[in-house]
């Protein structure tokens, strides 16, 4: 047993020096610091084996990226859950021994990660926010409205809201975090969203649907979004989105969150052919097959960090 597995060590010692390092090994999304993505809405780092950064994190760690995929409450307030990603952060730093990250965040997760910047801008080189909630959605002031709190409605809906999520970190692994749908409903609303945009203005718009500030307190701000709705009649999710975006009364929107709501510092782009989820390549990579992909979205944000020096 021990020399068969000395001839294994052998072989693998002789390949090394006849195959060197492979010359093709990718250094496009290869940035500085760590990039760690983090989740909107009942969110989950997998579930059964399906990421909710569907084949994102794979694509940019084979393009040199170190990449994390963090976990934080599925349905929580933005302070709540910007708290668990600084603790996480932390302990990303204390791991790889990287100054800062480079934050990701989608839907509900734009906010969080702009409440990490804002309260630990040191830790931070950057924010990008994806399809983002930074104005809240009037998915949220419907659900909301149609339904105030204290109504009986109200506490299905948040019974049914509570469970879901708490089920999605169940299988997710982490059944501890805490649930709360309704705060994470207040958050995603308007006036929610406009109440934490004063207490956190970092890289939010002065204007309706302009660019917001390029870089405050030394942290860079990004965003992208997109405006539509079907995109692939394959995808079940499709016509659920098509049914959440009659909240906007015509207002472009990706299904869940409004164009001009998801508008964060240097705006990339905001006409993306893309709905609320495609944004993260689901449902399982089913997105506008005649567009540019999702995942290349994210190794060209990783690749125009990397020439920043992020
Ligand atoms: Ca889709």
């Amino acid at each position: 047993m021990k020399t068969l597995r000395w001839k294994f060590l052998t072989a693998f010692l002789l390949a090394s020096l006849v195959f060197p390092a492979p010359s093709w090994a990718n250094t496009y999304a290869k940035t500085k610091y760590p990039i760690v993505l983090v989740h909107g809405l009942f969110g989950f780092d997998s579930i059964a084996g399906v990421e909710y950064w569907y084949d994102i994190p794979e694509s940019l760690r084979a393009e040199g990226a170190t990449v994390y995929v963090d976990t934080v409450s599925a349905a929580n307030s933005t302070q709540v859950r910007g708290e668990q990603l600084l603790l996480q952060v932390q302990q990303i730093l204390a791991a790889t021994g990287a100054q800062k990250v480079n934050l990701i965040g989608h839907s509900h997760g734009g906010p969080t990660i702009r409440y990490v910047a804002a309260v630990a801008p040191n830790l931070v080189a950057s924010v990008t926010s994806v399809n983002g909630v930074n104005k809240g959605s009037a998915v949220a002031d419907v659900l909301l409205g149609v339904a105030p709190p204290g109504s009986l409605s109200n506490s299905i809906l948040v019974s049914v809201a509570n469970g879901l999520a708490s089920l999605i970190d169940f299988l997710s692994g982490s059944p501890t975090l805490p649930e709360n749908a309704l705060a994470a409903a207040q958050s995603l609303s308007t006036s929610g969203s406009l109440a934490f945009n004063k207490l956190y203005p970092q890289g939010v718009p002065t204007s309706a649907c302009g660019n917001g500030d390029a870089q405050v307190n030394g942290v860079y701000y990004f965003s992208w979004t997109g405006k539509a709705q079907v995109t692939n009649i394959l995808d079940i999710t499709d016509p659920f989105l098509t049914l959440s975006s009659l909240a906007f009364a015509g207002a472009p929107n990706d299904g869940l969150v409004g164009t001009c709501s998801a508008h964060l510092g240097t705006v990339i782009s905001d006409s993306y052919p893309q709905n609320h989820l495609d944004a993260v390549n689901q449902l399982l990579g089913l997105v506008d097959i005649f567009a540019t992909n999702p995942v290349t979205l994210y190794e060209n944000q990783a690749n125009r960090l990397k020439g920043l020096g992020l």
